[in-house]
């Protein structure tokens, strides 16, 4: 039987338009690939203004997205989608699995990303140091971060150090009818030190993971709370939250780089024996690193992040490994153009 060919005339570079479109459609322009962009209507103004995009396809909401009659239309129109921290947090892992549209990247990993137990399981099979998870609010001892399931940007975490304030972290989200149990409520061990984010591509073609960039979160209200005094903050009974608003840009120590490629490699393995085909793509290691250098990994990535866009001119590592300005959006689409030249589209789509 002869093997399908493929042809890069034959696909048109899309994503969801929000979270790092702009860098994604950018890059895959860059690389001289046909672009689009799901936009919903009420951001049509915002993203006309850029010509690397070459088609607008308007939706009312990203929930149209599991009509079938859009997802054929968007065939019809050979896209690969590009998936990021919008189409996870807007779609459930199973409407995602069903979508029709070719996914760049392992779409059954976002399951692992999205559901707490995988991804703790996933984590520890790859010999991270993982923060510890706490199954009963009455074995709260220390200092514990409360988290929501799923990429919610830290929205709606909060801090305990007891069953007590748990219970009354809980009781808030209750009223604000952010949750409606305590089910819904994961607790882990705080870490103390300093939040990296560790942004990596794996390619399956040089089975290589590349290092491409470092940021770090800027966080409200958690990175505005140190510019009051405690006194007041005392007085203020603040409760931080932990909610993305920007990054910034960030390099290693140089002697902790040998370490964070060993970690992605371990990463990048496990993830072929649990979750096939693996991570092809991008993903992210996001932990703590304490006064001794240790990284404490608390969450990954199994796809683009957000961090990825002050890179849009190259990271201080993207330098080191391309002679050109090299985003993660331009690096996935240097690899599918890499794919189909190889007749390997299958490899790194799902
Ligand atoms: P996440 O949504 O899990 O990436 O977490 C959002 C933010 O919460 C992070 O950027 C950190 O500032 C903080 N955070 C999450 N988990 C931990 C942890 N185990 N220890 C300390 N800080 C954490």
């Amino acid at each position: 039987m002869l093997s399908k060919v493929f042809d890069i005339k034959d696909h048109v570079i899309a994503t969801l338009g929000s979270h790092c479109s702009l860098q994604v459609l950018k890059g895959a322009k860059d690389e001289g690939l046909a672009t689009l962009l799901i936009c919903e209507k009420k951001r049509a103004s915002l993203y006309k203004r850029f010509n690397f995009i070459d088609e607008l396809y308007f939706i009312d909401t990203f929930d149209d997205l599991l009509n079938n009659d859009i997802q054929n239309e968007l065939i019809d129109k050979k896209i690969l989608l590009i998936p990021h921290g919008t189409l996870i947090s807007n779609l459930k892992f199973d409407e995602l699995e069903k979508i029709n549209i070719p996914i760049f990247g392992n779409k059954w990993i976002l399951r692992w990303e999205a559901d707490r137990v995988l991804k703790q399981k996933l984590m520890s099979e790859s010999n991270f140091n993982i923060p510890s998870q706490i199954n009963r609010k009455n074995e709260i001892k220390n200092l514990c971060i409360v988290k929501l399931h799923g990429a919610a940007g830290g929205k709606g975490y909060f801090l305990a150090w007891n069953e007590q304030s748990f219970d009354d972290g809980c009781k808030k989200l209750i009223d604000q009818k952010v949750i409606k149990s305590e089910k819904e409520l994961y607790i882990q061990e705080y870490v103390l030190g300093v939040p990296i984010f560790l942004q990596f591509f794996y390619s399956p073609l040089k089975d290589e993971v590349e290092l491409l960039g470092i940021d770090r979160r800027y966080e409200s209200d958690i990175d505005g709370i140190g510019r009051i005094p405690s006194h007041i903050q005392i007085k203020l009974n603040l409760e931080p939250s932990y909610n993305v608003i920007g990054n910034f840009p960030l390099v290693l120590r140089e002697s902790l780089l040998q370490e964070v490629f060993s970690m992605a490699e371990n990463f990048a393995e496990k993830t072929k024996e649990l979750v096939a085909p693996g991570i092809p793509g991008p993903f992210c290691l996001e932990g703590v690193y304490d006064k001794n250098g240790k990284f404490v990994i608390f969450e990954f990535s199994a796809r683009i992040v957000a961090g990825t866009n002050l890179f849009i001119n190259g990271s201080p590592y993207s330098d080191l490994l391309y002679n050109e300005p090299m985003s993660m959006g331009r690096r996935i689409s240097r690899e599918i153009k890499e794919a189909i030249k190889l007749n390997r589209l299958d490899d790194v789509i799902t």
